[in-house]
């Protein structure tokens, strides 16, 4: 079996006795995790579940997601995660898009009912552990293959519909040797896991490369900034992940600047730009983002910076993870010249056969085997490449390209900028012109052109928004990613 799901198995043979899991106060030993998954295994199958079926999960981070991921690998059947922050019809779109006919889930069920998938199971409490005392534990036997479906992740929604990743049982464990090669993750490592595992940077940056390593993650259902620190230190955190708003409401909590964080000693942040204030605020805690970079579609880790480059590479996104292979290329596909503007292309054991049911995207989506992630970058001279922004969400102005993602950084420079965000506005002359939406620092109330001005010497003046209008909040995914299509309905066109 080459399969995920038989990892429980592997590290309860190897070392039954260390801790897996911690979720409120429980504690899951490894053999517990093989113990359950196998009994979860005989629950689905008893259920109907056979190689190749889909079976969904929704809720947020608990032991009994990975009780069926495993559970469900263990049987050839394919693990479908759902995302909680999604309304009762886009669920509904992604388990008739995912044709799954079976639901784990946590928490009332009321949204479960409404789902209405043949078969539901409650997976948490009395009932649940129930049916896992009562099920047979002895071994299932299934041949499952590295090629073999694993997963279908749906891919974040930030520009459209979100598709569903086919990622192979190969995928996520070439993902998972990766962050072990090029975090140098030990066995001792105890991982906080408040990223939720519906997205794939909580379960494929994190969970499954220290299950893998034989550590201990610690799961929290949701992320509480304040009780954060109380966690890092009750358990001795070693490694954590998060997206830049993660890291940056924990600055924003009273006890940022006296929290205990000694016990921390990798810090991942990706799955958007990291901005440079971020990197700053926990340089002065003695503490060094690795940054990252990557997509669903590649189970994700792409690009990483490394420590010992956090500081003379600042604002790049570093190099190829060991097993990929990246380069930014021109439109006839070659890579471009140092410093010039391309698209990241990515190739390696972990990146998706394609998307579910998308023949027409899955084509458009590679070329000559390299799967095109639609971002723009450049590279320096020595290969260390930094992401510019999406192609989608770039701007032309009078012939000019502009990157958001490049003034949204130079205005977080601004000491009363808290959040931001560009997009470009229809212009009579030029086409497009950038407007920026900001969010000012509780207490701060800048004008607009102070902030406008503030960028003149900085940027070009072509990049320079035309206009600039102060918002309460921007609408972010539950990833915590900008939802530009919402700004530029809500902004594009309204007067300033
Ligand atoms: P969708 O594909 O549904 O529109 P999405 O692309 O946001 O949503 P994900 O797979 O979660 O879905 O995100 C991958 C994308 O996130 C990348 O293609 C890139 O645009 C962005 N991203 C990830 N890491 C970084 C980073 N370190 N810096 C800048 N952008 C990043
Ligand atoms: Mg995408």
């Amino acid at each position: 079996n080459e399969g995920l799901g038989s990892w429980p198995a592997r590290r309860a043979r190897k070392t039954p006795h260390r801790t897996a899991l911690i979720h409120h106060g429980t504690t899951y030993t490894y053999a517990d995790l093989h113990d359950r998954t196998t009994r979860l295994a005989h629950v689905l199958r008893a259920q109907g579940v056979r190689r190749g079926d889909r079976v969904a999960y929704l809720g947020p981070n608990h032991p009994s997601y990975l009780e069926t991921l495993f559970a469900a690998g263990t049987l050839g059947a394919v693990f479908v995660p759902l995302n909680t922050r999604l309304s009762t019809a886009e669920l509904a779109y992604q388990i008739r898009d995912s044709g799954a006919k079976t639901l784990l889930h946590t928490g009332g069920g009321d949204q479960a009912k409404e789902l209405s998938v043949p078969v539901t199971i409650e997976a948490e409490g009395g009932r649940y552990e129930e049916l896992l005392a009562t099920a047979p534990a002895d071994p299932v036997d299934e041949a499952v293959g590295g090629d073999d479906l694993c997963l279908i992740m749906y891919t974040s929604g930030t520009t459209g519909r979100p598709k569903g990743a086919m990622l192979t049982h190969a995928n996520l464990t070439w993902n998972a040797i990766n962050v072990l090669v090029d975090h140098d993750l030990i066995a001792d490592e105890v991982a906080l896991v408040s990223a939720p595992l519906f997205h794939t940077a909580g379960l494929n940056m994190l969970t499954l490369p220290v299950l893998l390593k034989g550590g201990t993650c610690v799961l929290v259902g949701a992320f509480d900034p304040e009780a954060t620190f109380d966690l890092v230190r009750r358990h001795g955190i070693t490694f954590m992940f998060g997206v830049p708003t993660m890291f940056d409401l924990l600055t924003r909590q009273p006890a940022w600047p006296t929290a205990d964080l000694s016990s921390l000693r990798i810090l991942t942040c990706g799955g958007a730009p990291v901005p440079p204030p971020l990197i700053a605020a926990y340089q002065e805690r003695g503490l060094t983002f690795l940054q990252g970079y990557g997509m669903t579609e590649a189970a994700p880790g792409t690009l990483f910076l490394d420590a010992e480059h956090a500081v003379s590479k600042a604002g790049s996104a570093g190099v190829p993870h060991f097993f990929s292979d990246v380069q930014v290329v021109g439109p006839d596909l070659t890579p471009v010249d140092t410093g010039e503007t391309g698209e990241v292309v990515v190739r390696g054991p972990h990146v998706m056969p394609g998307y579910w049911g998308l023949p027409a995207e899955t084509e458009a989506a590679f070329s000559d085997g390299w799967f095109r992630t639609g971002d723009a970058a450049r590279v320096d001279a020595d290969g260390y490449v930094t992401i510019v922004d999406r192609f989608k969400d770039m701007i032309i102005s009078g012939g000019e390209n502009i990157y958001p993602a490049e003034i949204e950084a130079a205005l977080l420079a601004h000491p009363d900028v808290a959040e931001c965000a560009v997009i470009g506005v229809p212009d009579e002359k030029w086409g497009e012109v950038p407007r920026a939406i900001v969010v000012p620092r509780t207490g701060a109330a800048p004008p607009p052109e102070s902030l406008l001005a503030s960028l003149s010497g900085q940027l070009a003046k072509y990049k320079i928004p035309k206009s600039l209008i102060l918002a309460p909040e921007l609408p972010r995914t539950a990833s915590g990613k900008l939802i530009k299509s919402r700004l530029r309905a809500t902004y594009g066109t309204a007067p300033t």
